[in-house]
């Protein structure tokens, strides 16, 4: 992939090539990616493409040689040779064409938040870690955005999925906005998909869009629970809009010492080999 960059831009590349792998062994450390899922970032160099590792299971990715150079414009590869990629790539090239603030997008078919994609209960902030949530997540429907023809998997398959799911972040450049309304949206039957301005802060909300989701189904669970012996029982209460607001700022701020921690984690863990 290295080209006829300078070595300063190969030093660059290295780093993101590094976190790229540590990230992606970190999300199924946690168990956010298992053999499905991808994490990719916006080329640090070039914003028309993106980087994402070849089809394979997020664990046992091991090298730079593993990754793939994607145009954002259709996802196709920038080297026609390229190995395999991910079939769902479109929804990370539909994010980063809508968002050019989007540095890092990540899809996950987490067992913890899928309940909350067909179930009809929303997805709501509950604790600090997770006041990026907002007051709403979005849960897109894919049967919304199908044409005649389409295969109904509930998979991403073609731009105008990846383009509707982009969509439904809302907000836009237009609207003076580089970023989108919404960092996480839920994806009907499937899973979610997480967006941030950079790789680390994308690992921590997937990770904490997580365990919202643990915390969330416990608290209804206590509370059904609760409500069996005292009819009374108070309502629950998720976070305030000032709260989310206050913590979207405040918690990024220690966003080092999750990611630190993590990286030993997989460090230790000798399933994960990781050359970059
Ligand atoms: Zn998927």
């Amino acid at each position: 992939m290295a080209g006829t960059r300078t070595s300063t831009e190969q030093t660059v590349l290295q780093k993101f090539y590094r976190d790229y792998l540590n990230g992606s062994h970190i999300l199924h450390y946690h168990n956010v990616l298992d053999a499905f899922g991808h994490l990719s970032f916006r080329h640090p160099l070039n914003p028309n493409i993106f980087i994402m590792s070849r089809n394979a299971a997020p664990a046992t990715i091991s090298s730079p040689n593993d990754l793939i150079e994607y145009y954002v414009e259709d996802s196709k590869p920038v080297d026609p040779n390229a190995a395999a990629g991910f079939l769902e790539r479109h929804i990370h090239s539909e994010c980063y064409k809508r968002y050019p603030g989007v540095r890092s997008v990540i899809h996950s078919h987490s067992e913890a938040v899928v309940p909350y994609t067909f179930s009809g209960v929303p997805l709501r902030a509950c604790y600090h870690m997770a006041g990026f949530l907002g007051l709403e997540v979005p849960v897109w429907d894919i049967e919304d955005a199908q044409r005649p023809g389409d295969i109904s998997d509930l998979l991403v398959r073609n731009v105008h999925l990846g383009s509707s799911l982009a969509n439904s972040f809302a907000g836009s450049k237009q609207d003076g906005n580089d970023l989108p309304q919404h960092t996480v949206v839920l994806m009907r039957g499937h899973g979610f998909t997480v967006l941030a301005g950079n790789m680390e802060e994308c690992v921590m909300r997937a990770v904490y869009t997580q365990k919202n989701a643990m915390i969330q189904t416990t608290a209804l669970m206590t509370r059904a629970a609760d409500l069996q012996t005292d009819k009374a029982s108070k309502a629950i209460k998720y976070l305030s809009q000032k709260e989310v607001d206050d913590t979207t700022w405040s918690i990024p701020q220690s966003a080092h010492r999750p990611w630190k921690l993590w990286l030993r984690e997989v460090e230790a863990c000798n399933l994960y080999v990781n050359s970059a």
